[in-house]
């Protein structure tokens, strides 16, 4: 099998000819293309390995903003997993899910007022402090809603993760969190100790996305570690939690590592126990938030291919039926994507280099250059895009009024949506004719 399509993918001479037990050609003609295809078993099996190497002592939550839809969250909330939120969808998601609310945590450099409303009436698990304000505006919540709410102060470590710098949130100049080195973590802490209504239960920190070594997480852990000893020195209390963001890297090529769940749970519990030791203070009960790296490898995207055109001696272009409407990533980062021919069985055939494009009206909506096709690719021949599980759907639009495409979840044979098809009459809901 091919890397780095999902375990319940079928490859058989380079092409992907059924996933989950059902034939793609099936899956594109009940539910059209673009598709994107969930397998559940890859899904699942990530869920299942994260819980079972970080074991029972540490809390697993998926961070939804990587593939935020319903059936999704009901598979994890059904694993035991917690879950991330950032916004009141994502959270009402969550409750369409059923997701228990204290296994929900709330995070967001900027919460609305009433989204913090939500979330301290909801009685979320955690809410995540990002800034002095909104500690003020939580601070008024929980005394209204007579309620204690027990909160993370997410830290700003200052430590530069080394990934794109769209997706590096740890050095000093970004956004999210109360910087160490600037003082204003310690302000926050101070300040949640001594107001009632609010628990500290830990601290909190996420330092970039697609991380590839352990470097970051161990100098998170590290820093995190130190300042719980601070933080005993100054107020004699041991926070219990320490929730250290996710960020564990997946593979897109098969040219890319592909970083092990298991063993990047063994040495993060491992740097925990080191610097406790180290440090002299009881090991704190953990907490991760993997997105990427859950739903990233579970997802792929099928689309047809609507027209071939060869610019001799430059280029030939496959352009397909969806692109950066569907996955923003190529044209927004870089990203990179493997691509292979779809549909039924058949012997190798000659290949050559094409750019796979989409319909957009922008040269740089392109899902992957320089992929090798089959030479006689013609007008609805279908490919298949690999990893495509996580930042697709949730980064999607509608630019040039595409409609997003329909999700399904794939397993035993079966084919089951989780989203439809968005159609024309979707397009316009919201316009008001004059
Ligand atoms: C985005 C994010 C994550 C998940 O990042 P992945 O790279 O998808 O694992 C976890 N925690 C927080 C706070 C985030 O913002």
């Amino acid at each position: 099998m091919t890397r780095p399509f999902p375990r319940g993918a079928v490859i058989d001479n380079g092409r992907l000819t059924g996933i989950g037990g059902v034939d793609v050609r099936s899956l594109a003609s009940e539910f059209g293309t673009p598709l994107y295809v969930v397998d559940e078993a890859e899904l699942v099996g990530r869920m299942r390995e994260y819980r079972g190497a970080f074991g029972e002592g540490a809390t697993v939550a998926y961070a939804s903003k990587a593939l935020c839809v319903t059936g999704v969250l009901q598979l994890a909330a059904a694993e035991g997993l917690s879950v991330d939120v950032a916004s009141r969808g994502e959270l009402y998601t969550a409750q369409r899910a059923s997701f228990p609310m204290e296994r929900v945590i709330f995070h967001g450099n900027n919460k609305a007022p009433a989204e913090l409303r939500d979330a301290v009436d909801l009685g979320v698990g955690r809410v995540v402090v990002d800034s002095l304000t909104e500690l003020e505006r939580l601070t008024s919540l929980a005394r209204d809603a007579g309620r204690e709410v027990d909160v993370l102060v997410r830290i700003t470590p200052g430590v530069n993760a080394d990934t794109h710098t769209h997706i590096a949130t740890g050095h000093d100049e970004a956004k999210f969190g109360l910087s160490l080195a600037a003082g204003l973590a310690h302000t926050a802490i101070d300040q949640v100790l001594k107001t009632d209504g609010l628990r500290l239960a830990g601290l909190h920190s996420h330092v970039g996305s697609q991380l590839l070594t352990s470097a970051a997480f161990e100098a998170v852990v590290r820093t995190l570690i130190v300042l719980l000893g601070d933080i005993h020195r100054r107020h004699g209390v041991w926070l219990e939690e320490l929730n250290v963001g996710g960020g564990l890297a997946i593979a897109y090529t098969p040219y890319d590592p592909e970083p092990s769940i298991t063993q990047y749970a063994a040495a993060l519990l491992d740097s925990v126990d080191q610097e406790a030791k180290a440090n002299g203070v009881p090991a704190p009960r953990i907490t991760v938030e993997p997105g990427r790296s859950i739903a990233g490898p579970a997802g792929i995207t099928l689309y047809t291919v609507g027209t071939v055109k060869d610019v001799p001696g430059v280029v030939s272009f496959a352009a397909v039926d969806g692109g950066m409407s569907d996955n923003v990533r190529p044209s927004l980062y870089g990203a990179r994507y493997e691509v292979v021919p779809a549909g039924a069985p058949s012997p190798p055939r000659d290949a050559r280099p094409f750019d796979v494009v989409g319909k957009h009206c922008e040269s740089g909506d392109v899902i992957a250059a320089g992929v090798w096709l089959p030479a006689d690719l013609r007008e609805g021949d279908l490919l298949a895009v690999a990893a495509t599980g996580a930042y697709g759907y949730s980064m999607a639009s509608n630019y040039n009024r595409l409609a997003r495409p329909a999700m399904v979840l794939v397993g035993d044979g079966h084919a089951r949506l989780l989203v439809t098809r968005e159609t024309t009459e979707d397009l316009v809901a919201h316009d008001v004719v004059l």
